[in-house]
Formats: C-alpha cells, structure tokens, sequence
C-alpha cells in the first residue's frame, strides 16, 4: 500500500455553517493496483463524483442539502 491511499474530503457551506469530512480511501493491495471507493456518503451535502477504481476519485459537484449552495471543497491528504 502506497502512503497516498486515503483523501479526507471536507464541505463546507458558508450559508448554514455547516461542515462534514469524509476519507476516500483506496482498498486495492500492492499486486492488483488501485481500487478507489467511488466517493463518500455525505448526509448533508448532495455530491457527485467521478473516477473510483483505478482512477483515484474526484468530486465533482457537492451542494448543500439544506439550502442548495455549492459547498466549499476542502481536500486533504494524512501523512
Ligand atoms: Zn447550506
């Protein structure tokens, strides 16, 4: 396992001053490859993700459940 196997996602809206994070990991072995969550389950935001697998995911589109507005993307990776 690469030390790169696990994004904490964190979203935030600035309307309800809410937030949530998530990690992203990626459950593949070293002799098979990457095999990537194809996102996380965000209860307040609604999000929409692309890649998973192979392809390490990315997040394409997070709103906020409440009130609708695109929702701040923080992206992190842990040493
Ligand atoms: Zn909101």
């Amino acid at each position: 396992m690469s030390f790169k196997d696990r994004c904490w996602y964190t979203l935030r809206c600035c309307r309800c001053d809410s937030t949530e994070s998530l990690p992203v990991s990626d459950q593949g072995v070293c002799w098979s490859g990457a095999d990537w969550d194809t996102g996380a389950p965000f209860s307040r935001f609604e999000t929409e993700w692309t890649g998973g697998g192979q392809m390490e995911p990315e997040l394409a589109r997070a709103t906020c459940r409440d009130c609708g507005d695109r929702a701040e993307v923080v992206q992190c990776y842990p040493l």
